[in-house]
């Protein structure tokens, strides 16, 4: 790969990674392999702590020099009974639990449908969910951000499918504490996303930025993203609207990839750090 001549390389003081990214590697593993090839910042996502102290884990992050920037993920507030609604709430109460313990500022929602009923029940479920842990989200000083889920997720990932929608259920629960995340996977597509980002810029709402590519042809809807340049997303035209709205936060490396994971992580994680400085 090459860097294009007429743009100096882009610094890797933004630069955070999200642990699923890196999927074979462990979580020591990763913070190290991160640390060497200079990524500030790293995501974690919650299957990376499984049987760890999450407080010693944190501090092993931050000992490695990275920033710890949010933890993935909660949500899937939708279900048809209430008793799926409340083991969602407990579940992402844990999820608040371990960033506060991690050091996490921040919960990423992928905020859940369900096939067995319309769109809006899941919507309205969502919202009465996120304002259910706001307590919750407030004891512990950890944000929530509301990413909207690419519209081939409405099924039964996200029933939040646009920025618009994000924003409208951000800001109708009307906390400081609640804001969204922008994913180009799942936003590069919409008309309105430009105008979106403004709005949430201008209410402070700009929590989360990820970045990743859409190849042609997508051979698999969940696990076949692409590196940033790879694909058909203008993915530095969306950095430059996040940034005119106002953000300058980390901007996330999120990639699910069987191709990727298949191959040696080292040389993978070269990869990142080129399309990020060439691309993003
Ligand atoms: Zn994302």
């Amino acid at each position: 790969m090459s860097t294009e001549p007429t743009r100096p390389l882009a610094d890797l003081s933004r630069l955070c990674v999200h642990t699923i990214t890196t999927k074979p590697w462990p979580l020591e593993q990763a913070a190290d392999a991160y640390g060497a090839a200079g990524v500030k910042g790293i995501t974690v996502w919650r299957d990376a702590l499984a049987g760890r102290n999450v407080a010693a884990a944190g501090e092993r992050l931050k000992q490695q020099g990275l920033r710890i920037i949010s933890l993935c993920r909660g949500g899937f507030f939708a279900h048809v009974d209430g008793a799926g609604r409340q083991a969602a709430l407990d579940d992402n109460r844990r999820a608040i639990d371990e960033a506060a313990a991690l050091g996490a500022p921040l919960v990423v929602l992928v905020c859940g449908a369900q096939p067995g009923q319309p769109l809006a029940r899941s919507r309205a479920q969502i919202q009465r969910g996120i304002e259910a842990l706001l307590p919750h989200a407030e004891q512990n000083d950890v944000r929530l951000a509301i990413e909207p889920l690419h519209p081939m997720y409405a099924d039964s990932r996200s029933a939040i499918n646009t920025l618009a929608q994000a924003n409208d259920i951000a800001l109708a629960v009307g906390s400081d504490m609640v804001g969204v995340a922008v994913d180009v996977y799942h936003v590069w597509w919409d008309p309105e996303l430009e105008s979106e980002i403004a709005r949430a810029g201008r209410a402070g709402k700009l929590f989360a930025f990820h970045v990743c590519d859409w190849k042609t042809p997508t051979v698999d809807l969940l696990e076949d993203r692409g590196l940033p340049g790879e694909g058909c997303i203008d993915v530095r035209g969306i950095r430059a609207s996040v940034e005119r709205a106002g953000f300058n936060g980390f901007i996330e490396v999120e990639i699910f990839s069987k191709h990727y994971w298949a191959m040696d992580q080292e040389q993978f994680l070269s990869r990142i750090v080129e399309a990020y400085r060439t691309h993003v």
